[in-house]
């Protein structure tokens, strides 16, 4: 598959944030006014105006505390489910350029009450509030049509981001995870088929915070369970029941 990605191999993030700041700078967002929530991980969620965000998750491991970090944005789906929800009501709202980069473009103001967040898997859009248009990671399509690499990627100080030509990616992604397979037997690499942002995770996915992507993940798991033919089946069952137990108390 032709096309750019990343690989974010969160084993050597180390929560410094300069990519978050670095987003900020180079797409002219404003900070936030936040307050403490009792976490390190500020702002506490992403916004109009945060693309990118380094989420914070302590957990315990050989008697120790310790934290793991999630650099959480766009994933930049290979097939994005947002253009394809958005396209039956504003054709070319979102636009998926030669590099793979899903772009937002102005006409998202005209989706009216269309959700994008609950459209993502991920539930990575945001909407500004005054403009009415959506926003969310550009893949920095501007400097990569530059021959630059994304801020985020350039800010990086551990090379925990990696940028490049889709295959190369995916070759350092598998080579990668088979060397820390060795020391972190729960490694594993998250929808690596389906998104151009490719995560490395050195431990289970529980042991990350992942934003709504846990939530969705479990509220799937129930709307299964309590999906209508499985609560008609459910009900039928029940009916069965009592008419046979009916019938035996009868003969
Ligand atoms: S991660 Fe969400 S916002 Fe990004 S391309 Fe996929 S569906 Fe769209
Ligand atoms: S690729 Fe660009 S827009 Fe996306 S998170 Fe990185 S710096 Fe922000």
């Amino acid at each position: 598959m032709k096309g750019k990605s990343v690989l974010v191999d969160l084993s050597k993030c180390i929560g410094c944030r300069g990519c978050q700041v670095a987003c900020k700078q180079w797409n002219q967002l404003p900070g936030e006014q936040t307050v403490n929530w009792g976490s390190y991980q500020n702002p506490p969620d992403l916004s109009a105006f945060t693309y990118t965000l380094v989420r914070f998750k302590e957990v315990e491991g050989n008697g120790q505390v310790k934290w793991n970090f999630f650099k959480d944005q766009c994933h930049h789906c290979v097939d994005p489910p947002c253009k394809y929800s958005a396209d039956d009501i504003v054709k070319d709202a979102i636009v998926v350029d030669e590099n793979g980069a899903v772009f937002y473009t102005e006409k998202t103001k005209e989706l009216g009450n269309m959700d994008l967040k609950e459209a993502c898997p991920y539930g990575i859009p945001r909407r500004n509030s005054v403009t009415m248009q959506w926003v969310k990671c550009t893949f920095c399509k501007d400097r990569i049509a530059n021959g630059l690499v994304p801020a985020c990627v350039k800010a990086c100080p551990t090379g925990a981001l990696t940028f490049g030509d889709r295959d190369q990616i995916l070759a350092q992604a598998n080579q990668r995870l088979k060397e820390i397979k060795v020391a972190h037997p729960s490694a594993q690499l998250l929808d690596i088929d389906d998104v151009r942002w490719i995560y490395l995770l050195h431990e289970a996915e529980a042991q990350f915070q992942m934003g709504l992507r846990e939530e969705r993940t479990y509220h799937f798991g129930w709307n299964r369970i309590l999906s209508p033919t499985t609560l008609a089946l459910g009900i039928l069952g029940l009916v069965f029941k009592w008419r046979e137990r009916g019938w035996k108390q009868a003969g």
